[in-house]
């Protein structure tokens, strides 16, 4: 629309749009207010928006992920505000946390050294994803309700994933931002209904998916609505065997130009061993990544899930002022609540 566009010409446009089942997104920056347009292309054709009042032009996005698209947010980055928090843009988000919530004293001195260290959110699942259907799967409910308390406690954020859209309205009960795992990345019945509930999503790349599938997998979650999509590198799947997965360090300012949305890493999984996390993180600020999350127990030795990457949560505080004077490098801030 052109800058000088009123609201009721922005409204008849989107009227138009739906006049012929269309869906009409509406992105409002500063300056401009800019309608994404998702529908069958003859139809949207034929209503010849060029013409109508308030249009500055009409432009066709090539590439098949729209709302995700640099081009729909012409170029600006995505900025979202989570629980107070920032992301995207100069704000990093720092999040930490155990990877499986394991018990009250377990996740509550995790929480107080991640308050101690400055973290934006707090991580921990209830519901784990795992190769072997008979390993521990996570708390479940109780987790849960550990979950709750270490957010009225702490004061930070949740972050916990989602495998099942059965359990969908117990997580968002408590998480500020749904996980969605790299082994549900194309979970498409998960994502879209995600995308329902509205919550924000950190959407993990698969182990063997490309860029973009990545981001389609976030159009089908911005397609519902949900602008609050936060996109994941946790390494994926090469030749190399010597750590757990290969961090695709370069995917970051690839996916930054492809995307206006924020982009996070995940080193933990990644690396598989505590000693690379910290190098990995550094890395990931230095490329420009959004934020990292990152996972730390009390007590990695005696974890019941992914051990040998937890960083140890008391050395959280010192680990986190080095990663932030990378992403100070980077000219990002740690996210810390709106306004403070
Ligand atoms: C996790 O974050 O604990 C996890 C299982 O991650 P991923 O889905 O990336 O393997
Ligand atoms: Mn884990």
């Amino acid at each position: 629309m052109k800058p000088s566009a009123t609201q009721e010409e922005v409204d008849a446009v989107v009227a138009r749009i739906e006049s012929v089942d269309a869906k009409a997104h509406r992105s409002t920056g500063d300056e401009v207010t800019v309608i994404g347009v998702v529908g069958d292309l003859e139809h949207i054709e034929r209503l010849e928006l060029e013409g109508h009042a308030g249009v500055d032009r009409v432009m066709r996005i090539l590439k098949p992920y729209k709302l995700a698209s640099s081009q729909f947010r012409q170029d600006q980055q995505s900025v979202l505000e989570i629980a107070g928090r920032r992301i995207g843009g100069e704000h990093f988000a720092l999040i930490a946390g155990p990877c499986t919530v394991e018990s009250r004293d377990q996740l509550l001195t995790a929480a107080r050294d991640m308050v101690a260290g400055g973290a934006s959110m707090l991580r921990g699942g209830a519901y784990k994803p795992r190769t072997s259907p008979y390993a521990f799967h996570g708390l479940g409910q109780e987790g849960l309700r550990l979950l709750a308390e270490a957010k009225e406690e702490s004061g930070l954020p949740i972050v916990t994933e989602l495998m099942d859209v059965r359990d969908l309205e117990a997580v968002t009960e408590v998480a500020d931002v749904i996980q969605i795992g790299a082994r549900n990345m194309q979970n498409y019945t998960l994502l879209t209904e995600v995308g329902r509930s509205g919550v924000p999503a950190i959407i993990k790349r698969g182990l063997s998916s490309t860029i973009e599938e990545l981001l389609m997998a976030a159009e089908y979650v911005l397609k519902e609505g949900n602008e609050n999509v936060i996109l994941c590198e946790r390494g994926i799947r090469t030749f190399e065997t010597a750590y757990r997965f290969t961090l695709d360090l370069t995917a970051i300012p690839v996916i930054k130009e492809l995307t206006h949305l924020p982009v996070i890493v995940d080193p933990s999984h990644a690396a598989g061993r505590r000693v690379l996390v910290e190098p990995l993180s550094l890395a990931a600020a230095a490329v420009g990544a959004d934020g990292i999350i990152v996972e730390a127990h009390p007590n990695p030795d005696e974890a019941i899930c992914d051990g040998p990457q937890q960083i140890v949560s008391a050395d959280f505080p010192r680990f986190a002022a080095k990663v932030e004077l990378a992403a100070n490098l980077a000219g990002k801030s740690i996210s810390a609540p709106a306004g403070v």
